[in-house]
């Protein structure tokens, strides 16, 4: 994953934190606005239900009053009204117990009785002495209508009046009507008190033009100045033409207003008589002030949480990206040079090869890059590192990647499959590398070596590496089939070594060592077979290289060890007398701590006296410090082991380095024969023939390896060579067939 994807990534939760907090805020916003018009509707429920409620009293008080009204007419029906004397006295008793201010009863003619408040006070009057609005209800009810009249305002009592009008009949003939006046007062003990709106509000009753019939005396409006509602805060631009509508309409009507800085509510809604309504104005802010309380709280606490949440989301985010980069970072890049790692390399060249693109894979390593780091220190060596990298990364095309894998071992994809531009490219980068390292105050050379594998892998690019490895000479190398297919044998090879051991596949061959002079047996060399069927095996030279290069080889040779000795045992028990065996060392096992004990051992297991046992170390070991081999030999000395110098003559040591390392034998490596065998010159016999002469001056016996023909037993004897092994005398050949041939 590179880090445009992950700014991506990134980029992705951003949108989703943004997105969850509008989402947050919305909710909130829709949770308080739900609660606010849950509350504005609970608001005009309540209004409503209490404007009826008070509705109904007003109808029912109204008539209650036309009801006494009835019924005296009922009874003056009945009873005739030519006794006025009688009708008088009736009316004063009637007034008396209930709560009108007159009742009067004024016949067709227009004459009149009428009883007012105090008792007695009954007179005569004529109807065109009462005042206009009276005066025409009185009229309307002649005409045989029940009706309630205008409020008026009494001259005598100077307040506003009422009256109740009812016919009054005598065989369904209307002979006069009974009207009742009533102070408007009377329904403000209705309206007033605590109950409207639960002490939240109040309640006026206003006529079809907004005038105030009755108001309540609690009132959050200063009303003195103001006759109707549309001379004060009630009614505004807004709400104006709303109320005027509904109130010529007959209809209900809720608003809103604002006084003194505070919001309230009204509600208007008809009675249904003499164009009266009901005017239900709520103090919202007293009514709703625990609601408000609740709101404000579930609002700060949201907000509050919110911001929490918000914070902690953006910490969260935060703390999120800051490990997803380090996470990336440690996932998909190299700590030391900040470039890409093996994964990235990896997911990369996947996608690449799903695309089935032309390309080729480089396997890049430093030679000797251990030596920089011990002898400058692990600063230098990281700081060569990132040069490199930094090389690299300039000479990328586009789409071109690389990475560090581990220590000093870069990989880059090239897309490119020409061998020669390969090169090109590649010289250039090793060029640049080698020059700036040349050039800084260490003056080291730095050299790199590659292995390319065009359409292959990185597997295929490591081993074209490493088969220049060792090759000073050749900065680039190619991986072709046959490499890979040596590689690919090598690696099944190793896969199977182990249980190859375990299960006694290694076998113990033997070739006979003869002494020149006499074609006597003298001893026998111990090798190895790797035997994979009954009749197949695989020879020491494809895998012993390669177990010397992963250190199985030691633990392969101990084996042999144990093999010769169990060999010599049975040898010893069977009454045969041994013969001294030669094994092969390898050189790790030579330099392992505990070699000379763990021989030891094995000696004493199987009880064999150690004189039998040779053991060959290899002419490469005199590379090492001579003083330390000879001290190991010296060990190996004490411990009664005799010690031979196998294949002499392929190394690059000198003779007399050699000749300094405590040796009991030489062996001269076969080619040496074989390229005397074919040196017309004769050069070769004469440095053989020196070696030979030097041993023996050494008191070094010497043994010729690959003795072949019955002319090199011959001239070896002739030269002075002790001993001779080779097919000229047998193969290597089984302990079975070798008992037989040779120890029967
Ligand atoms: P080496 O120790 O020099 O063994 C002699 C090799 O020369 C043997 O090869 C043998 O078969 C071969 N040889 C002997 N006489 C002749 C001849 O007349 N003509 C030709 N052409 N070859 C002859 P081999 O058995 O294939 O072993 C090869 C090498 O593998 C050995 O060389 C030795 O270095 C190594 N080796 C074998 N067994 C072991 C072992 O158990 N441990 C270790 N560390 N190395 C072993
Ligand atoms: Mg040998
Ligand atoms: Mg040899």
């Amino acid at each position: 994953m590179e880090r445009k994807d992950i700014r991506n990534k990134l980029m992705r939760i951003t949108v989703f934190m943004v997105a969850g907090i509008l989402v947050l805020f919305g909710i909130a916003s829709s949770v308080l606005l739900y609660i606010n018009n849950t509350m504005h509707e609970t608001i005009h429920e309540q209004m409503e239900q209490e404007a009826s409620e008070y509705k109904t009293r007003l109808i029912k008080q109204i008539e209650t009053d036309f009801e006494i009204l009835h019924t005296l007419a009922a009874f003056i029906e009945y009873n005739g009204i030519n006794d006025r004397e009688t009708l008088a006295e009736g009316l004063n008793l009637i007034n008396q117990k209930n709560s009108f201010i007159t009742i009067a009863l004024i016949d067709k003619n227009g004459k009149g009785v009428i009883s007012t408040e105090k008792p007695g006070a009954t007179r005569n009057f004529f109807l065109s002495q009462l005042q206009e609005p009276g005066k025409t209800a009185i009229e309307r009810a002649m005409e045989g209508e029940s009706l309630v009249s205008p409020i008026f305002i009494s001259s005598n009592l100077e307040s506003q009046i009422y009256t109740y009008n009812v016919p009054v009949y005598n065989k369904k003939e209307i002979i006069g009507v009974l009207s009742a006046s009533d102070k408007l007062e009377k329904y403000e003990d209705i309206l007033k008190g605590n109950t409207v709106m639960g002490g939240n509000g109040y309640i006026h009753i206003i006529d079809s033009e907004g005038k105030f019939l009755v108001r309540s005396s609690k009132t959050v409006v200063h009303e003195q100045n103001m006759t109707s509602i549309f001379d004060g805060p009630y009614t505004n631009e807004k709400n104006r033409q709303l109320v005027i509508k509904a109130l010529q309409e007959q209809k209900t009507v809720f608003s809103e207003f604002k006084y003194n800085n505070e919001n309230y509510h009204f509600y208007i809604q008809p009675v249904g008589i003499n164009g009266w309504y009901i005017l239900c104005v709520n103090d919202l802010w007293g009514y709703v002030f625990f609601f408000r309380q609740i709101l404000t709280v579930v609002g700060v606490s949201a907000a509050i949480m919110l911001l929490l949440m918000v914070f902690f989301m953006f910490h969260g985010y935060m703390l999120l990206k800051k490990s997803y980069i380090q996470l990336m970072n440690l996932a998909y890049f190299d700590r030391i040079t900040g470039a890409g790692n093996i994964w990235q390399f990896q997911q990369k060249f996947e996608t690449l090869q799903k695309k089935d693109e032309n390309h080729s894979i480089v396997a890049v390593n430093i030679r000797n890059f251990k030596f920089i780091n011990e002898l400058y220190g692990e600063n230098e060596g990281n700081k060569l590192l990132c040069y490199i990298k930094k090389v690299i990364e300039e000479h990328l095309h586009p789409d071109e990647f690389f990475c560090r894998d581990t220590a000093d071992l870069f990989y880059i994809l090239f897309k490119e499959i020409s061998e020669t531009k390969i090169r090109e490219r590649l010289g250039s980068i090793i060029k640049q590398v080698s020059e700036i390292t040349q050039n800084d105050k260490h003056g080291y050379e730095t050299r790199m070596y590659c292995g390319v594998a065009v359409n292959g892998d990185m597997v295929h690019s490591i081993l074209a590496m490493q088969s220049i490895k060792r090759n000073l000479g050749r900065d680039i190398a190619f991986c072709d089939e046959n490499l890979y297919k040596k590689k690919k044998k090598e690696s099944q090879i190793e896969s199977h070594m182990q249980t190859a051991l375990q299960n006694e596949q290694f076998k113990l061959f033997l070739q006979p060592k003869i002494c020149l002079a006499d074609g006597s047996l003298s001893g026998a060399e111990a090798l190895v077979r790797w035997q994979t069927g009954e009749t197949t095996f695989i020879p020491p030279s494809d895998f012993i290289p390669l177990f010397e290069g992963n250190g199985f080889c030691a633990k392969l040779d101990m084996y042999m060890v144990s093999k010769v000795c169990n060999m010599i045992r049975n040898w010893i028990d069977e009454g045969i007398k041994p013969i001294p065996i030669s094994i092969n060392q390898s050189k790790i096992l030579f330099h392992e701590n505990n070699y000379i004990r763990n021989l030891d051992a094995l000696i004493n297991r199987y009880g064999i006296p150690p004189s039998y046992i040779t053991l060959e170390i290899l002419e490469g070991l005199a590379d090492s410090n001579i003083e330390e081999i000879n001290m190991k030999i010296r060990q190996l000395h004490e411990k009664g082991f005799k010690v031979s110098m196998d294949d002499f003559g392929t190394g690059y040591s000198s003779l007399n380095t050699l000749y300094q390392l405590e040796i009991d034998e030489l062996k001269i490596d076969q080619n040496f024969l074989r390229e005397a065998s074919t040196d017309k010159s004769h050069r070769r016999w004469i440095i053989l023939e020196q070696i030979i002469k030097m041993s023996q001056k050494l008191g070094i016996p010497t043994v010729a390896e690959g003795i072949e023909t019955k002319e090199d037993v011959d001239k070896l004897a002739s030269l002075g060579c002790n001993y001779g092994q080779g097919f000229f005398y047998s193969k290597p050949i089984s302990v079975r067939d070798f008992n037989k041939k040779y120890m029967g």
